[in-house]
């Protein structure tokens, strides 16, 4: 049997396939019946009755001609399913064994009216017809046999019937010749079957290796220590979005949407005094917390260690808020390892298109936000704002002319005196960086400082400066001591403290008389390496300070593993003293830095009572412009020969301590 095989319904693409091949000759197949009938009725006009050469012959042509047009109109959606499939094969089937039916009958009806030019026109109608439809219906073997059978039988029967040994002998031969036609229409449509089988495995096969691939991509796009997207995704994403925006020319504006960066307060100073398995777990928890809280058009990812990043697709009015919500939800105390942790997040947000059009200048311009944030209200959330392009501005023409600043000629340092409360000596001075710059005039030293850590420039800046700081300490009389101020690239540069190191030695001043002044946040950023700074310094006798105390958040664990001999208490705690919790919280500070077994510095000191009231809460040591503003060495020189203090070579030393004022 050789298209006795069913339809396989359950193979969607193959019945799928078998119908859409078929679509395409359809047209040609009823298009060749129509006009094979319409040739054979005209030959028979005046020879058969009407009925049949005309009325007959007509409607089985509409008909048709009605299959013609079904055909050439696109696909229905149902047709393109396996079941919409499967019942359109069906039909066909049954439509081709009508017409093949109706066809053969109203043919053979003809068959005994004319000639024999008609009688043969007959024959040859039924035996090219039927071979033409059989080629049409090469990917539908079903409705092949059925139209192959139900013309060759009937026209075997009725030619044998009637004797006519000729039609007979045709009808064998149409009969022998659609035989073959429907074995070699088997093995053209197995060939068909085997190909569509092969295609459809090899999809299944690209499938089955895209899978691993897909659940790679996911993985690399997903942090694992919080499970939110990571940084990678976060900037796929963006550009992504940009590139939404940006596609087509259009005369309005592009719709805004917002870069968020969040970052995480206190996290440092908790995973260095709880460890790095309590700070994974925070993060986990926080991620979660994140995840929980994030909803469309959001997106949260974590960009590495206590950053996440937030893409918005909407404006900075709804932005905000929700961003504003992720923080004050990180906000909410975290129990983990039977401790309760509260964390602070501070956010800062650039709007595309205003900040920025590119990736990296709406992820800078948010960064910016969120740094002022962090500088001026901690916890808080900002929208980068014209004030803070202005300030960009500033910075980079800061960055542009300490590029070309000459930092031997520009650079200067300051001296302020710092005061023994017990003697009222100078017991030491704080060198404090200037620059004059001959494009800018005088630039702050934190402009100075801030500009050098972005360009990379800070350790060449720190090592002129202390070279000068040393060449003036040099005629500065033995028992005052130098305070200088490292930044925290500074200490995180090896290189760097070792040629520090290497200077200091290369003199013939005792490192006794240096003080390296640090602050909170350049020791939270990487505590091991500072401590190993600090106690590579301090083994050759320098002592260390702990700058702006109070400001930072450094944990008071972390403070007492510090190789620490100094804590300078930022000036913001002298104007506060006016209160009693301001008196309170001196003298708490001052009796921690005892337990501790550190000397306490008050910076700021402006007023005499203030000075007072330092002494009497036992700060040893008190610096502020009532004691003496930061001046040059020569005038530092002046003041102190005004008060009588002899000087080194070649003014003699002698004083065991200066007293200015
Ligand atoms: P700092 O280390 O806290 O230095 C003390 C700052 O307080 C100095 O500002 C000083 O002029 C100011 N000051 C001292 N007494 C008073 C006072 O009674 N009232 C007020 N309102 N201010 C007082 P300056 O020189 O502008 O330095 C600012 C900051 O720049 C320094 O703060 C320090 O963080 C940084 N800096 C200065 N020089 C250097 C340096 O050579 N290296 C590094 N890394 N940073 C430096
Ligand atoms: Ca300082
Ligand atoms: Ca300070």
């Amino acid at each position: 049997m050789p298209f006795s095989r069913t339809i396989p319904t359950n193979d969607q693409p193959l019945v799928v396939a078998k119908i859409l091949h078929f679509r395409r000759q359809a047209p040609w197949m009823y298009a060749l019946l129509s006009i094979n009938a319409a040739a054979l009725a005209y030959s028979h006009i005046g020879y058969a009755p009407r009925i049949l050469t005309h009325a007959i012959p007509a409607m089985l042509v509409l008909l048709a001609l009605w299959r013609v047009i079904a055909w050439v109109l696109p696909p229905s959606a149902a047709m393109l399913t396996e079941a919409g499939a499967a019942r359109k094969i069906r039909q066909t089937t049954v439509l081709g064994a009508f017409f093949a039916i109706a066809f053969v009958t109203w043919a053979l009806c003809l068959a005994r009216y004319g000639g024999p030019y008609q009688q043969g026109h007959v024959v040859v109608f039924i035996g090219t017809t039927v071979l033409g439809c059989l080629f049409c219906l090469t990917h539908l073997p079903a409705a092949a046999t059925a139209v192959g059978v139900l013309v060759n039988v009937p026209f075997l029967l009725y030619s044998a019937l009637n004797g006519n040994t000729v039609f007979t002998a045709v009808a064998l031969n149409i009969a022998l010749v659609t035989a073959v036609f429907l074995i070699v229409l088997r093995d053209a449509h197995q060939i068909f079957e085997n190909l569509v089988a092969s295609r459809n495995a090899l999809v299944v096969e690209r499938q089955q290796a895209q899978r691993p691939s897909d659940e790679n991509r996911a993985l690399a796009h997903t942090d694992s220590l919080t499970g939110l997207p990571n940084r990678r995704y976060f900037f796929g994403a963006l550009e992504t979005l940009l590139a939404s925006r940006q596609g087509a020319a259009s005369p309005v504006p592009p719709a805004p949407f917002c870069v968020g960066v969040l970052d995480l307060d206190r996290f440092k100073a908790i995973n260095d005094t709880y460890g790095h398995v309590c700070g994974d777990r925070l993060l986990g928890a926080i991620g979660a917390r994140l995840a929980a809280d994030t909803h469309a058009p959001m997106t949260v990812a974590r960009l590495g260690g206590d950053e996440f990043g937030v893409l918005y697709d909407g404006p900075p009015e709804q932005a905000e808020p929700a961003i504003r919500h992720l923080c004050e939800s990180i906000h909410r105390p975290i129990a983990i390892d039977g401790l309760e942790v509260t964390l602070g997040c501070s956010a800062g947000i650039a709007v595309y298109p205003e900040a920025g059009t590119t990736a990296h200048a709406l992820f800078d311009r948010s960064d910016y936000a969120l740094y002022h944030v962090k500088a001026h209200q901690r916890g808080g959330c900002a929208v980068f704002s014209h004030e803070q392009e202005a300030l960009i501005r500033v910075e980079q023409r800061v960055e542009a002319a300490l590029q070309v600043a000459c930092l031997e000629r520009e650079l200067e340092v300051h001296f302020q005196p710092i005061f023994d409360t017990r003697t009222m000596t100078v017991s030491s001075v704080e060198a404090l960086a200037r620059w004059k710059s001959p494009v800018l005039g005088e630039v702050p030293p934190e402009t100075l400082i801030a500009a050098a850590e972005r360009l990379g420039i800070i350790n060449a800046v720190t090592l002129t400066l202390f070279a000068r700081a040393l060449e003036s300490l040099a005629v500065l009389p033995d028992p005052i001591s130098l305070s200088f101020n490292l930044s925290a690239q500074d200490l995180m540069s090896r290189t760097t403290m070792r040629e520090i190191v290497r200077m200091i030695l290369a003199t013939n001043i005792s490192p006794k008389r240096i003080i390296f002044e640090v602050t909170e946040t350049s020791l939270v950023t990487d505590m091991a390496t500072a401590r190993e700074a600090l106690e590579r310094v301090r083994s050759v006798g320098v002592r260390t300070a702990l700058d702006d105390f109070g400001t930072g958040y450094s944990s008071l664990g972390s403070l007492q593993e510090l190789p620490l001999d100094i804590l300078k208490i930022d000036r913001t705690f002298v104007n506060g003293m006016a209160t009693g919790t301001g008196r309170s919280m001196v003298a708490a500070i001052r009796n921690l830095a005892q337990s501790l077994s550190l000397d306490c510095t008050m910076e700021g000191i402006e007023t005499e009572s203030q000075l007072i009231e330092v002494s009497l809460a036992g700060y040893r040591y008190a610096q502020g412009y009532l004691l003496g503003r930061p001046m040059p060495i020569d005038a530092l020189l002046m003041t102190l020969r005004d008060h009588h203090v002899q000087l080194p070579d070649p003014a003699p030393r002698s004083l065991s301590a200066v007293r200015i004022g």
